[in-house]
Formats: structure tokens, sequence, C-alpha cells
């Protein structure tokens, strides 16, 4: 009996710890940088709450990673980095912003000739957290039109922005016919402040299916920029093959 009660009071200690760390770490995840050491906890729980997000794939062991670039185009950063795939041979996932697509459709038919995947990052990159169902169906669809206008496909793959969303984004974003996707690694990150950091980090995270997220548009990206060559080629140098989101989820081991 005294056993039980021990038990029991464990049980609601830990319950109690538990729900207390969950809340702390969701409400700093608002304040938070994008990609600090924080938000990987963050993804850890959340992952364990939603099976269904992407932020690395099974590859069996095989040298496979996804470079992908968020919040373009941007007529200031886009065209470098797609200069510095086509010089390594690289193809990549570009989750384009549909109103940044219609300002720069040139762009987007280029990232296409070039053989990249196209995936979806929202209309106008809000906190999905705020946004109503009918305002999410409303960004989602509406940059799905537009890249099957451009591309003859919607995409496959949805990111929200920040990677902020609620339960219902996924379910949503899944009637449109799109899987979630985040990130293993973000090559932006608060406490590396050189492009030679940047890629350190990085390559330091190397593991085989891992999805690299890096931005194109947005904010001041001259430093992945920098950064990009020595990535690819650090990787590279460790045996790992750059594949677009749909060449690395196809090769999971669950296919
Ligand atoms: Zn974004």
């Amino acid at each position: 009996m005294k056993q039980a009660k021990i038990l029991l009071l464990l049980f609601i200690g830990l319950g109690l710890i538990l729900g207390l760390g969950k809340s702390q770490l969701l409400v700093l995840s608002a304040f938070g940088p994008e990609d600090s050491e924080l938000s990987k906890v963050i993804y850890v729980v959340e992952n364990n709450l939603t099976e269904k997000l992407i932020t690395s794939v099974d590859t069996d062991g095989k040298k496979l990673a996804a470079l992908s670039f968020d919040d373009g185009p941007d007529p200031l950063y886009t065209p470098g980095v797609l200069e510095i795939l086509k010089r390594y041979q690289i193809k990549a996932t570009f989750f384009v912003v549909g109103e940044s697509v219609e300002a720069q459709p040139g762009l987007v038919k280029k990232e296409i000739e070039e053989g990249h995947e196209l995936g979806n990052h929202t209309y106008s990159h809000p906190d999905l957290r705020s946004e109503s169902d009918f305002k999410t169906e409303a960004e989602i669809h509406k940059t799905g039109q537009l890249l099957q206008k451009l591309s003859g496909t919607k995409g496959h793959f949805f990111r929200p922005p920040r990677r902020l969303y609620r339960k219902e984004t996924i379910a949503i974003a899944e009637r449109y016919g799109y899987k979630t996707v985040l990130w293993t690694i973000c090559v932006e990150n608060s406490k590396t402040k050189t492009p030679e950091e940047m890629a350190k980090r990085v390559i330091g995270a190397a593991r085989p299916g891992m999805i690299i997220l890096a931005h194109d548009g947005r904010l001041d990206r001259s430093l992945t920029l920098d950064a990009l060559p020595m990535i690819i080629e650090g990787l590279q140098e460790q045996g790992y093959e750059f594949v677009t989101l749909e060449k690395l989820v196809g090769a999971g081991a669950d296919n």
C-alpha cells in the first residue's frame, strides 16, 4: 500500500515536471532564434507528438543529404545559390513563398529549368499558430496553384514558416497533398557568426538522410552564400551525395 502511494506520488511529480517543462519550452520557442539549441529540443518534443513531420530520412546508412532553401525567390540571393548549385552539379529543394513567386517568376522558372524541386512555404510567410484553418488553407492552396502553373506540379512538400504551426496546419497540408518537412540542421544559427563556423557546425552534424535548411531570401543571406561551398565540399569529402527531398524521401528505408 505504502509502495503504491509512493509510486502514485512519483507519477504525479513526473507529470508535473514534464508538463511544466513542455509549456516553458513552447513559450520560449516563440521568442527564441530559429535554430537555437532550445528549438532542437522542441523538434524532438513535437516529433513525438506528431509522427507525420519529416526532420530526416532513414536511408539505411546510405550517405544521402538534401539541401533545402527557404524564403526565396529573392533577386539578391537566389541567383548566387543557383550558381553554386550548378558549379557543384547539385539538385536542391526550394521552399518558395507565394508572393515572392509572383514578384520573381523568372527566378522560379530558372530553378525549374535547372532541375531543382519546389516546395510550398505558404503565400505570405505568416505565423501559422495564429491563423485560422480558412486562412491556412488559402496560404497553402494559393502557393500550390502558383507552383502548378509554373512547373506543372504543386510540389510534394510543405514547410511552415519558422516551423510555427498548429496540429491542424499539418492536417490541412496533408489534405492538399503535402507532406510537412522540417529539417535536421539549419545553416543560419545565432551561435555561428562566420561562414567558416557555419560550415563547421553543419559538417559536424552530418548523418545519412539529413535535411539541411538554408535561406535564400527575406534577410541578408550573404554569409549563407559564403558558407555554402564549404558545406558542400566538406560533406562531399565525407562521401555524401546531395539529392532533392523527393529523392531523399524516396530512398527512405520505409519505401
Ligand atoms: Zn521561412
